[in-house]
């Protein structure tokens, strides 16, 4: 290798995991360059939006638990570091039909894991949460640590922290190529040549491009949310505003690693740096964009109009292994979310409401007669639902913005260079369908919509391990989209299998290796 080792560890990809991987390798001492094809936090990749769930009844898997306290841990101590809002505490519902996937997992794993957490029928959940039109069959699992991450703000927190441990991050400056000896990897960008100890390559979407010769099961999904607005009347518009993002181009250069003979080029967009030739001499296959099976609505449910008074519901106190930052009170807040203290009101969680959608007229004193009130965190949080098997959608209180929704794996194959990046009507539409069903109140023009990246390993668990055949490269990617919340804890594992090439946790799940045929 010519080049003269800059760094202990280079970071390619500085979006949610990245950054976070950057910032624990500087902590821990390690001098660090980092690398991001565009400058982070952006709209590019799978960390955009304004929000993403954290639950910690974790009904993909009770694996995660351990994982997801960890997580919990790091998002306080990086508020604490940052003095920046990144929690918002609203508690979660898991919803869905009985014997689905999504209520008996939470369940499994908040009992496996002695989480606190209730069980509500569907009449409960019409009461506490009076904006959720359910049918009888739906049954409901509360838990009360859950809430929303801002991104963006996460995204630049963990990357402040990690500049100020001395890390040196350079943006807008793709990585190209990237070849590794033993102990030596050596990287090639758009605009030099640089040399380390170790790679960790966190490049989200595009990690089947820069890992193309593995030929990787990973498909990258374009997902839709959409921001409902319940301050303006009934949707007399039912158009979905496209969003617009540059769309990225062809170019770059290719590599053969030296050992596997793999070709480990990646194939950069005509946006990024000043080396990026406009050429499309591209050996990386790019496959079509494919379109798989749209999921539709199908069932209607039958909804209960008037909810009982009866709580039915049964209460499990767990109890967890930390403090919770939201039970201290979060630090002053610094973005939209700071005037809202969710959980200081448990009794705002009871109280009903006018059921405008229904028409039921009004129930109690005082009277909520404006629909945001029904999507108020205090009274609408971040939840799961899944409606048959299949078709999961989830949402997100209103904080100021519109009631955020989307639908969990919407079903669209597609590659981040030649993603179709704006959000069409057909795309809301589908969101709608569930809107007009499940949530009625909510059913307003939508001012803001956005195509967002999921990269989905075959068994939606994440890629976190050595590459098979180099383990000085360390990937870090995959996750499923259900990855952000544990952003911190899969930034300090990615230090730790870089520094020690070890992990205080069994990250067997996840090896790259299981993937492999
Ligand atoms: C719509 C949507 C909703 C989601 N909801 C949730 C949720 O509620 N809760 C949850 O936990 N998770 C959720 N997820 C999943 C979660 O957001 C992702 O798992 C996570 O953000 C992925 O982070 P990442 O670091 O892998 O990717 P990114 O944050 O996209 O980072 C990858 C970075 O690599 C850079 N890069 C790419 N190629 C190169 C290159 N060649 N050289 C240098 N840099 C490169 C990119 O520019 C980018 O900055 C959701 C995802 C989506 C899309």
């Amino acid at each position: 290798m010519s080049h003269p080792p800059i760094a202990d560890v280079i970071v390619a990809g500085l979006g949610a995991a990245g950054s976070a991987a950057a910032y624990h390798l500087a902590r821990r001492g390690a001098r660090v360059v980092g690398v991001d094809r565009y400058t982070p936090p952006h709209a590019m990749g799978s960390s955009h939006g304004r929000s993403r769930i954290i639950r910690e009844a974790y009904f993909e898997h009770p694996l995660y638990v351990p994982l997801v306290r960890e997580a919990y841990m790091g998002w306080e101590e990086l508020e604490a570091l940052t003095g920046r809002r990144l929690y918002l505490r609203t508690g979660g519902l898991m919803l869905g039909p009985a014997d689905g996937t999504v209520v008996p997992g939470a369940r499994r794993s908040a009992l496996e894991h002695g989480l606190s957490f209730e069980e509500l029928a569907a009449e409960d959940v019409r009461r506490r949460f009076p904006a959720w039109h359910l049918p009888d069959d739906v049954v409901g699992i509360f838990e009360p640590r859950a809430g929303m991450l801002d991104p963006e703000a996460a995204i630049a927190a963990h990357l402040d922290l990690a500049r100020r441990h001395g890390a040196e991050l350079r943006f807008d400056e793709p990585l190209l190529s990237w070849r590794a000896e033993g102990d030596a990897v050596e990287v090639t960008t758009s605009r030099a040549t640089y040399r380390a100890a170790r790679l960790v390559l966190a490049v989200g979407a595009w990690t089947p491009r820069v890992l193309a010769p593995l030929g990787l099961p990973l498909v990258v999904e374009r997902n839709v949310v959409a921001w409902f607005d319940t301050t303006v009347g009934r949707a007399a518009s039912r158009t979905a505003p496209p969003v617009s993002t540059a769309s990225p181009g062809f170019g770059g250069s290719t590599a053969r690693h030296e050992s596997t003979g793999r070709d480990y080029s990646t194939a950069p967009d005509a946006s990024t740096g000043p080396d990026d030739s406009t050429g499309h001499d591209n050996a990386i296959a790019r496959d079509e964009p494919t379109v798989q099976d749209e999921p539709t609505v199908q069932d209607e449910p039958t909804v209960r109009d008037e909810p009982t008074a009866r709580d039915g519901s049964t209460a499990h106190d767990g109890s967890t292994a930390h403090d919770d930052p939201a039970d201290r009170g979060a630090p002053p807040g610094r973005n939209a979310w700071s005037a809202a203290d969710v959980l200081a009101d448990p009794e705002a969680r009871s109280r009903p409401a006018v059921d405008i959608v229904a028409g039921a007229g009004a129930r109690s004193d005082p009277p909520l007669a404006r629909a945001e009130d029904l999507f108020a965190p205090e009274r609408f949080p971040v939840f799961v639902h899944e409606v048959r098997p299949g078709l999961t959608w989830y949402g997100f209180p209103d904080t100021g913005d519109g009631v955020k929704l989307g639908i969990h794996h919407s079903g669209e194959s597609t590659d981040p260079e030649t993603e179709r990046r704006e959000a069409t009507e057909s795309d809301v539409a589908r969101i709608r369908e569930l809107v007009r069903t499940y949530l009625p109140a909510a059913d307003r023009p939508v001012r803001e919509a956005a195509v967002c990246l999921y990269t989905n390993a075959p068994d939606d668990h994440f890629v976190l391990g050595p590459h098979p055949d180099h383990p000085a490269v360390i990937v870090v990617s995959a996750c499923s989209g259900h990855g952000f919340k544990f952003a911190p804890v899969i930034g300090e594992l990615a230090a730790e299998l870089s520094l020690e090439g070890r992990s205080r946790h069994d990250l067997t799940p996840f090896r790259i290796e299981r993937l492999l045929g």
